[in-house]
């Protein structure tokens, strides 16, 4: 099936516009033949590659006694050690600017991305020229899963910069050959003049991250302006934020704009390619296997889990010549299914979406907590606001969670210790103990982009006890 490695994709192909899948052999072939013909010789050619060409990966593999060549099936694969977010910055550090996993020459490159730096150096990505033309038939195939045809236009309200998942979109767009409107975001001013491009242009399809979509409607309303009637949005997809995976921020922003929500994305370190994104059913982000090969492993014991069980993120690219990820651990917590989705695609899903970031998780009174379980019970109380902050503390060396939460305008003073109360009883039913500060609309600060909405102060208490 795989006639060369690194796949060169037609560019002049399209699907019929009524057509469902985009390469619909590959999309719903039997997952185990598509192991055998398709993911395996990938993944063989992709391992040769950057043994012969990256520094990291040789001396890492020669350490662990492993040759690509004697990896013959995906369990052997299973022998190649992970690939981890500390070692990619040191690497880089060592070997300024991209580290010893370029594998292609300088005049290969087409652009530099990286990560935005919020958790540490920034990361610097090269996409090679090639890769850029691989990146726009990912998305387009995701992006044709659920539902983009040529005649939408599909506004792009995220920031153009350093972050990929805008440019991963337009090139997408573009692929596939529909109306791209790359609006950005963060600019003073320009969510109002988005409400006004948006009435005016009539777009039918929004990307952002779920946080800024709310708050775009949350403004808008303020003028008077009903997003769900005078926008004409009716597929709503995003990625850099868990959100659109969250059952009750899902259905939040779909009642909202009144189209569908539609999650997807991973991490920086793989995202040039859109390899997890919901079909139109919505049935939890698919992992396009052939695309990036994807696996969840068990934290602790380190091999793959069976479907139905949880596990934690590990992601390898498939047809990256610049800098591949190899199992890479993200380590984002979630649980995966192979049951047939309605649409057809044999890809195995993660029905509760990715529920678990490892950058955003933190421990308190030594349990892992996931900020997105708080949010799916805030926004799933009728009441509250879309907009929320997590505040840890420290008193007299116990951790303290506290919560703090809108509530909507125009609600009855009477009824605000009643929502706070609902609040705590649902987060304690999920064993979380915090204490709720109820918050008037507007107090908190709203985000353009991806919100931190996790304050923890417990570093100051150590720091004044240490004095
Ligand atoms: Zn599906």
């Amino acid at each position: 099936m795989m006639k060369a490695w690194p796949p060169e994709y037609d560019r002049s192909y399209l699907p019929s516009p009524k057509a469902r899948f985009w390469f619909k052999d590959l999309e719903t072939m039997d997952p185990q033949e598509r192991e055998q013909k398709v993911i395996l010789p990938k993944l063989r050619a992709q391992l040769k590659y950057a043994y012969q060409r990256s520094p990291l990966y040789k001396k890492k593999w020669d350490q662990a006694g492993i040759k690509p060549i004697d990896i013959r099936s995906l369990n052997d694969f299973e022998e190649i050690p992970f690939l981890t977010k500390d070692e990619i910055r040191k690497n880089q550090k060592d070997h300024p600017p991209f580290g010893s996993n370029l594998c292609v020459a300088l005049k290969e490159l087409a652009r530099v991305q990286g990560t935005s730096g919020t958790t540490g150096k920034p990361t610097a990505f090269g996409i090679s020229k090639g890769d850029m033309d691989r990146i726009s038939v990912a998305h387009a195939r995701a992006m044709w899963g659920f539902g983009m045809r040529q005649d939408d236009i599909v506004f792009i309200g995220s920031f153009f910069s350093l972050y990929w998942g805008s440019w991963g979109a337009l090139l997408g767009v573009e692929r596939l050959g529909a109306v791209a409107f790359p609006f950005g975001a963060g600019v003073p001013g320009q969510t109002d003049r988005a409400i006004e491009w948006m009435k005016e242009v009539k777009p039918t399809i929004f990307y952002g991250t779920p946080s800024y979509s709310l708050y775009l409607a949350e403004r808008a309303k303020e003028r008077g302006i009903d997003p769900s009637k005078d926008f004409n949005f009716r597929i709503l997809f995003f990625s850099g934020e868990p959100g659109a995976g969250i059952p009750s921020t899902k259905k939040r922003i779909e009642e909202t704009y009144g189209g569908i929500c539609i999650d997807s994305g991973s991490t920086a370190e793989m995202s040039p390619w859109m390899a997890n994104c919901e079909c139109g059913h919505r049935k939890g982000m698919h992992f396009w296997q052939d695309i990036v090969y994807a696996e969840l492993v068990d934290p602790v014991t380190k091999k793959r889990v069976p479907y139905g069980k949880e596990g934690v993120t590990v992601y390898t690219h498939l047809e990256r010549t610049s800098q591949p990820m190899i199992r890479f651990w993200a380590g984002d917590l979630s649980m995966w299914v192979n049951d047939p989705c309605p649409c057809g695609r044999t890809y195995p899903r993660l029905p509760k979406g990715i529920y678990g970031r490892a950058d955003d998780m933190f421990i308190i009174r030594g349990e892992n907590v996931y900020p997105s379980a708080i949010e799916d019970v805030i926004r799933g109380i009728e009441g509250f606001g879309d907009e929320y902050r997590i505040v840890i503390t420290r008193e007299k060396t116990m951790d303290e969670m506290i919560v703090q939460a809108e509530y909507v305008k125009g609600t009855d003073p009477e009824r605000i210790p009643q929502l706070q109360k609902k609040l705590e009883s649902e987060l304690k039913a999920r064993g979380l103990r915090s204490i709720v500060q109820m918050m008037e609309p507007d107090r908190l600060e709203r985000t353009e982009f991806k919100a931190r909405r996790i304050i923890d102060k417990r570093s100051l208490y150590d720091e004044m006890i240490k004095q």
